[in-house]
């Protein structure tokens, strides 16, 4: 427990421990984990402008010329569950390689696509996905339509998709087409957490609905990529190195 000039400082009534107001920062206490939706405050904008001015000035501001390709980012997405970027990018590349389209991709055996996968890890299972995913498209295999959608039509068309979430069908969205959405992946949900921009324990739905309604238009690729890499590189799921986070004088959540 931190003090204040010698003395311990606790919430009145609960007697659980506070932190004493940061410079930079309006939030004193870690966020509580049983909060409710409707007791949950959204930080202000104030705040989650500082928090990615911070953010900014350690991993500046990522760009990214959206590609245009929603179906590869689709099967992409799929390829990264559970894997590192790298496995993922031999997976994609080897599955290109030996199909001419992705109509040769869904008509193909199913275990000629899981050898094609294998590096990318649990095959067996992203095989039969992207497959029954390339189904569920139908002729035309194309999503181009997305451009020019408007992206709730787009979210819920992906979502529609079997095993496709939120997190899928924001990145096919904002990668593919730098449209307004935000991917809330393990790393930026818990780091959001621990700044207390998100609600702990929330689920991922409503996730993606606040960390949209965090973002500043024009604002998403930046803090989606800078949450993650914080999250990778410092913000650590077991041992955060608080120590030297450059975020922890804002930071509700830091350990001493
Ligand atoms: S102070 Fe600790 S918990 Fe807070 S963002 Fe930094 S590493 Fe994460």
């Amino acid at each position: 427990m931190r003090a204040m000039g010698g003395v311990a400082v606790t919430h009145a009534g609960t007697g659980a421990p506070v932190r004493p107001p940061v410079p930079g920062g309006e939030v004193t206490a870690p966020p509580r984990a049983g909060v409710t939706r409707a007791d949950w405050r959204r930080p202000s904008r104030a705040r989650v402008a500082r928090i990615r001015a911070r953010l900014a000035e350690i991993y500046g501001v990522p760009v990214a010329q959206p590609h245009g390709d929603a179906l590869a980012e689709l099967v992409l997405t799929v390829l990264s569950q559970s894997t590192n970027d790298r496995n993922r990018d031999v997976a994609y590349l080897r599955l290109r390689e030996r199909f001419a389209s992705w109509e040769a991709v869904r008509d193909a055996p199913l275990e000629e696509i899981e050898e094609a996968i294998r590096p990318g890890g649990i095959s067996k299972v992203k095989s039969v996905r992207i497959q029954a995913i390339l189904h569920a498209i139908g002729d035309p295999l194309d999503l181009a339509w997305m451009r020019s959608a408007p992206v709730p039509e787009s979210q819920r068309y992906l979502c529609a998709l079997p095993g496709v979430g939120r997190k899928t069908a924001a990145c096919v969205l904002l990668f593919s087409f730098g449209l307004r959405d935000v991917p809330v992946d393990t790393h930026v949900s818990r780091v959001g957490m621990r700044l207390g921009l998100l609600r702990p324990k929330a689920p991922f739905e409503e996730l993606h609905d606040e960390m949209l309604a965090l973002t500043p238009p024009g604002a998403e690729l930046e803090f989606h990529v800078n949450l993650l890499r914080h999250g990778r590189r410092t913000c650590h799921a077991q041992r955060p190195a608080c120590g030297e986070c450059p975020l922890r004088r804002m930071c509700p959540s830091r350990r001493d």
